[in-house]
């Protein structure tokens, strides 16, 4: 694929060439696909669970193998010793986000994660001491804030200020929320946001929103859930103090599997910052002449609190592995181009059949598109479902759909939307 804008055309034909010519196709053969009547299904809910990478299994067997061999020696031993294992993420992880190695670990699950940094950076003060984050943000991220909140002694009603779309709009404008920042930046002590929102689909301009909040004295955090593996991110460059992601969505790093956490290097060294403190957060030198006072390492890897789980990080490693053969930039260029796709599809289908509720500005969104139906749209997902096609369904009515580019194809997007078409004229 050459860099100028692409022509799209609505036929099999077109798609199969945007293919051929994809040179990310062959990553596509690297996972395992769920079958329906032996063939692989079309896979639009990469950005609730990821695939399932073919290396994954070796490298949880090469961890189990080096247990059943080596027992606790494994820690030192075998084919890829525990004691470091979590660094055989970091410079992977840091390329993924953007950011400088010393800045990223991966560890704990998100909500874990996002707690931990809310204690670090959620500091309420005198007049300061509000969050602000966006109406309707995830519900684990509602339930942190508002347990924070309490945590310090005062009530969500007045500490958590929410950013709504204007009257009779779906998504928020950046405008507005720099505007929010500015007008009410003496009371926030933390902006978080998450990026790219889950329901909207929304991407949100971290630069401008981090440089905004610093302006006026707030801190500021990310959740990435919907972002890593997504966007094409520069966390060092952009500035927040924070971010927190999962690695079960476009990470394909297994379900329930460990989250990543970014903490600024400005904050690297600074030892002055309350955190909860755990053994595996202690300097490696000195961590196991087991001494009462905590020496943080510094960086993000000084917040962890216990040793890794191996065998979830084993399967997580061989998605990352991916990731870093795939790069974000070649990942991103096809996102937008398969995306792109999508809506190009979808405008086709008769009027007044479906709404894209995701900005159409490709700089404003990821993958996924949020599309609400006019007709039946729990129906259309149990034919979507009846003829393989993987999609999510929020209700009242918006069915969300995201092509994954590691493993969608142009294809698969052509078909995705013959099934919408044939549902539209029925
Ligand atoms: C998926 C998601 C979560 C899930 O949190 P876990 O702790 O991993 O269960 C939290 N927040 C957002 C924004 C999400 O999209």
């Amino acid at each position: 694929m050459s860099g100028e804008a692409v022509r799209y055309e609505a036929s099999e034909a077109f798609a199969r060439r945007m293919d051929a010519e994809d040179p990310l196709r062959h990553f596509r053969d690297e996972f395992h696909f769920p079958r329906h009547h032996g063939e692989p299904v079309i896979y639009l809910v990469g950005n609730s669970l990821g695939l399932q990478p073919r290396k994954a299994k070796p490298y949880v067997l090469e961890a189990l193998e080096d247990w059943e061999t080596h027992g606790v020696e494994g820690h030192f031993r075998g084919s890829h010793p525990w004691m470091p294992y979590h660094e055989l993420l970091t410079e992977q992880t840091a390329r993924l986000v953007g950011a400088h190695p010393l800045e990223v670990v991966v560890m704990n699950t998100l909500s874990v994660n996002l707690h931990l940094m809310l204690v670090s950076f959620y500091r309420p003060s005198g007049d300061r001491r509000k969050i602000l984050i966006e109406a309707g943000a995830f519900p684990s991220d509602q339930y942190a804030v508002a347990s924070q909140v309490r945590f310090h002694g005062y009530s969500p009603e007045e500490a958590v200020l929410q950013l709504s779309p204007r009257p009779g709009e779906e998504t928020l404008r950046t405008e507005d929320i720099l505007e929010t920042i500015e007008r009410h930046g003496k009371e926030i002590a933390l902006v978080l946001l998450g990026n790219v929102n889950y329901l909207t689909g929304q991407a949100f301009d971290m630069a401008a929103i981090t440089r905004a909040a610093h302006r006026q004295g707030c801190r500021v955090g990310f959740d990435l859930a919907h972002a890593a593996g997504n966007l094409q991110l520069s966390l060092h460059d952009d500035g927040p103090d924070f971010a927190v992601w999962c690695s079960y969505k476009y990470l394909n790093g297994g379900p329930g599997t460990l989250g990543g956490v970014f903490v600024h290097e400005r904050h690297a060294r600074d030892k002055t910052l309350p955190r909860f403190q755990g053994w595996w957060g202690h300097d490696k030198q000195t961590r196991f002449q087991m001494g009462p006072d905590f020496e943080p390492i510094p960086g993000a890897e000084g917040w962890q609190l216990s040793n890794p789980p191996i065998l979830q990080m084993a399967a997580l490693r061989a998605s990352m592995e991916i990731f870093d053969r795939a790069t974000m930039p070649a990942l991103r260029r096809k996102s937008e181009r398969l995306t792109g796709y999508l809506e190009f599809l979808l405008e086709q289908l008769p009027p007044g059949f479906v709404r894209i509720t995701t900005p159409r500005d490709p700089q404003q969104r990821g993958a996924h598109l949020s599309l609400r139906f006019s007709k039946e749209p729990r129906k259309l997902l149990e034919k979507l479902t009846a003829q393989g096609v993987l999609c999510d369904f929020r209700s009242p009515d918006i069915i969300r759909a995201a092509p994954a580019p590691l493993y969608v194809s142009f294809l698969d997007v052509y078909r995705f939307a013959g099934v919408l078409e044939r549902h539209a004229r029925d």
